[in-house]
């Protein structure tokens, strides 16, 4: 839970996608923009299912796709409470509830993270 002055860090102005050039663009409350990739937000998603999924193929190198790969195409996003986004992918997936506050943290601008974005923390 953030306090204080630290709020707006966490709180989004405006958000738009531009899918042909496969962006998410928050401008956060304190005039900070970040522009995240669709796929990698896609590769990070937050809810249960995927995070089981990467875990599994964290711990065997060897597994292979066997599915089709996950769409990276956003076709919906809606606000969840004022903290979170959930994002609606091509593919019917659209149980990723993305925090405001964990977004922010996972900022890819290199003032934010000089050795890249960290993964999104959901919890
Ligand atoms: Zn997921
Ligand atoms: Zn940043």
């Amino acid at each position: 839970m953030m306090l204080g002055g630290a709020a707006a860090l966490s709180r989004p102005r405006k958000i738009t996608a531009n899918r042909a050039a496969g962006l998410l663009h928050v401008e956060w409350a304190d005039g900070h923009n970040s522009r995240y990739s669709l796929e990698w937000l896609r590769a990070h998603c937050p809810c249960a299912t995927c995070r089981e999924e990467r875990i599994k193929a964290s711990t065997d190198p060897l597994r292979l796709f066997t599915g089709a790969l996950p769409s990276a195409e956003l076709i919906g996003a809606e606000g969840v409470g004022n903290y979170a986004i959930r994002l609606d992918w091509a593919d019917g997936h659209n149980t990723g509830i993305y925090p405001y506050s964990a977004l922010r943290r996972s900022c890819p601008c290199v003032a934010c993270n000089p050795n890249g974005p960290p993964p999104i923390l959901a919890d």
